[in-house]
């Protein structure tokens, strides 16, 4: 098969037959062998009965149907286990992005070596509430993972190479960082193609403020991991013990010459009336903390239960 094509997607009842039509039209134009995968994420409107009549109609539809809503990044992990094309495409279920790029992003990735090829919208339809935290977000994203040459890593159309998705997990909020995984995960090729974008036909968007928190939280895990493995030991540990030596050190040195100006007769204090003596002891308490608090991370994250835990009702 050539290509699988996985759509997440909540609560998008009215844009799905239009979608698919506009799909098939451009995979036969082009000869294409595809399946299209449906990951309906716990919609509370019709779109699974929408999805079980466009697959009673094609035999190229594949849909699988969330017990609720895990979000989008689980909706796209599971479209890319059951994939099977060589290339695997993901859209968003809006309409925003069009199927007209695809031919083009499945030629990048077999003709040009590619291993992932993100969209960029280049010109965006959405609300300035959406555009301007995208952008810092973008920015962000650029300088942690270390891909240049990216401008829009949340870009809902991406073509990758079929071992890439079968080589990344994608969890919480990751799915805005699918190239930082696929880089992790030593794929080295990764580029960007100007698609189109357009305006939300029917519906509203799925994702607020909230979202946006919650994905620069899981950036900071993302560069974490990248950076220490489920070692926190390795971080936490460190720099706990840089604090717990230097702690000690200067409680030896107060001491010392403390007991220095004892002996030679000069004025002094008892030890125990030096700040400085507090001070280190609280560093070295402090380092303390730190070193167990990177040792319960490691015990925690050899036993941590699978990372994406949504549950199947129903495969059609
Ligand atoms: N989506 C999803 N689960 C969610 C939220 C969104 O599967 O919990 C889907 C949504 O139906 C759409 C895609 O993810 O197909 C992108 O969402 P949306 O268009 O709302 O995001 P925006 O384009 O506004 O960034
Ligand atoms: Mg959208």
């Amino acid at each position: 098969m050539d290509i699988s094509i996985v759509i997440p997607l909540f609560n998008e009842e009215e844009s799905l037959p239009e979608l698919y039509a506009w799909i098939e039209r451009v995979m036969k134009a082009n000869g294409f062998s595809f399946e299209v995968i449906f990951i309906n994420d716990g919609s509370t409107d019709h779109s699974w009965k929408v999805i079980e009549k466009l697959k009673a109609q094609s035999d190229c539809v594949k849909g699988i149907k969330f017990r609720r809503n895990y979000g989008k990044s689980a909706a796209l992990f599971c479209g890319f286990e059951e994939a099977q094309g060589d290339v695997v495409i993901t859209m968003d279920a809006d309409l925003q992005d069009s199927p007209d790029e695809i031919p083009e992003l499945y030629r990048m990735i077999t003709k040009e070596g590619y291993d992932l090829v993100s969209g960029w919208k280049q010109k965006r339809y959405d609300p300035l509430s959406k555009t301007l935290p995208t952008k810092l977000f973008n920015a962000t994203a650029r300088k942690v993972s270390g891909i240049k040459n990216l401008h829009d890593f949340n870009c809902g159309l991406k073509a990758y190479r079929k071992e890439v998705v079968k080589n990344i997990e994608v969890y919480g909020e990751m799915h805005r960082y699918i190239p930082y995984l696929a880089k992790n995960a030593g794929f080295k090729k990764i580029g960007e193609k100007a698609v189109h974008h357009q305006a939300r036909k029917y519906g509203t968007t799925k994702f607020g403020l909230n979202r946006f928190v919650n994905g620069y939280l899981d950036l900071i895990s993302l560069w974490f991991l990248s950076k220490f493995g489920i070692k926190p030991m390795h971080f936490f540990g460190l720099l706990g013990s840089l604090m717990f030596l230097v702690g000690m050190i200067s409680v030896i040195i107060v001491g010392v010459s403390k007991l220095y100006a004892m002996y030679n007769g000069l004025p002094y204090r008892l030890v125990t009336d030096s700040p400085y003596f507090y001070l280190s002891l609280t560093a070295m308490i402090i380092g303390t903390q730190l070193f167990l608090a990177g040792f319960l991370g490691e015990l925690i994250s050899r036993n941590a239960p699978e990372r994406n835990n949504y549950q199947i009702e129903k495969k059609v």
